[in-house]
């Protein structure tokens, strides 16, 4: 060691022994948010009601922390073919918040050269995750309305064949629903597993959920996060045995904790609770979209999910954004991601108080 600081040899190790592309990786970066009406990470704006609360404790009351969890989860995983109207012939997974499913598919994929394909923008993890497996990832652009592009998605397939191709649908961060359709050539063109994201499908009248079996490369993924249960982490990948029990292999035994686990059937056990928040917020969506479709100069994007994706006049997004952090109100900024997302802001749709609250500060922050 002798002379050389801690601070110099700790760095020389780390830099020597870290991947390259890890280290340029910025952190996943989620802001504080403090006291202000939070309207950024698309969660569900409503807890449970106080009496359903008090009900929940009495079942955290008798969960034995002293155990490992289900390894399987099986009640938990039967109550959630239910809910969600899994075939009866696929296999379920669950994992630690579909971030998680994520992650177990590209690692049990990856090979260095191998290709993950998506569209830009989608969801940003897709890309994170191919990185952290030390795989390739591709996003092909998607048109200026954000729909798919049909001939560089085909072209893109055939050139590149990916192992994996996620589609969110509805897509983040834009919120609308890509053509069933182009969806259906992709999966044929499509020499490996197509992930259908279906994240926001209590936002969307729409699903592949009810034919994934009659694929063989097509995997469906929910979760309960946009639901009303972000602070749960549990996510469900849906399809053939063939590919799941693979993918199973790659899972953590106990990825699935009892907390959750206990939580989570309490939930499912009361779905109309989540049924209903997640009806006013599809409500509210309305209003708010109107709400911004009649400011001048915006241009607002439709969207099938809990948020909605509006573009505000050239160059001035940055100052709109602070402005409304000043006002008190926390929404996304794109602008940094470039390209289409340029000039764009992203608000979820929040309880009635709090869209009232943040379109009152976007007029002042407009003017
Ligand atoms: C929020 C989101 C997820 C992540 O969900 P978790 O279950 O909370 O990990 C997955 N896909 C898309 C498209 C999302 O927007």
């Amino acid at each position: 060691m002798g002379r050389e600081s801690r601070e110099y040899i700790m760095n020389k190790k780390v830099h020597h022994w870290i991947r390259p592309e890890i280290q340029k990786l910025s952190a996943y970066h989620v802001p504080a948010p403090g006291k202000m009406i939070k309207l950024d990470a698309m969660e569900n704006p409503y807890h449970l009601p106080e009496d359903i609360k008090n009900k929940w404790l009495d079942v955290l009351r008798d969960v034995e922390l002293n155990r490992y969890p289900d390894p399987s989860a099986r009640s938990l995983t039967e109550q959630l073919r239910v809910a969600m109207d899994v075939p009866a012939d696929a296999k379920i997974i669950l994992g630690n918040g579909s971030d998680e499913l994520i992650q177990i598919i590209c690692m049990a994929v990856a090979e260095k050269d191998r290709v993950v394909l998506s569209v830009e923008p989608s969801f940003v993890m897709y890309k994170m995750i191919a990185t952290y497996t030390d795989m390739e990832y591709v996003g092909v652009p998607l048109e200026e309305d954000f729909s798919l592009n049909e001939i560089a998605l085909l072209n893109a397939i055939d050139v590149q064949e990916p192992a994996v191709i996620f589609l969110a649908y509805p897509n983040n961060p834009t919120g609308n629903l890509f053509d069933e359709a182009v969806i259906e050539k992709v999966i044929a063109a499509a020499p490996g597993l197509v992930v259908i994201d279906e994240a926001y499908h209590a936002f969307a009248e729409k699903s592949f959920i009810a034919k994934v079996m009659n694929y063989d490369n097509v995997v469906v993924m929910r979760t309960v996060s946009k639901l009303g249960l972000a602070g749960l982490r549990l996510g469900l990948l849906a399809g053939s045995a063939e590919w799941l029990n693979e993918f199973d292999k790659v899972r953590l035994p106990y990825n699935i904790n009892v907390l959750t686990q206990a939580t989570a059937e309490f939930a499912l056990a009361h779905k109309e609770i989540f049924d209903n928040q997640t009806a006013e917020i599809r409500k509210e969506r309305t209003g708010l979209f109107n709400a911004l479709n009649n400011i001048d100069g915006l241009e607002v994007f439709p969207s099938s999910a809990n948020f909605i994706l509006f573009r505000t006049p050239k160059g001035k997004v940055d100052a709109i954004f602070a402005g409304l952090k000043e006002e008190g109100v926390l929404i996304k900024n794109l602008n940094p991601a470039g390209g289409h997302l340029q000039d764009c802001l992203r608000v979820t749709v929040g309880k009635p108080e709090e869209n009232a609250a943040f379109l009152a500060a976007l007029k002042n922050a407009l003017t």
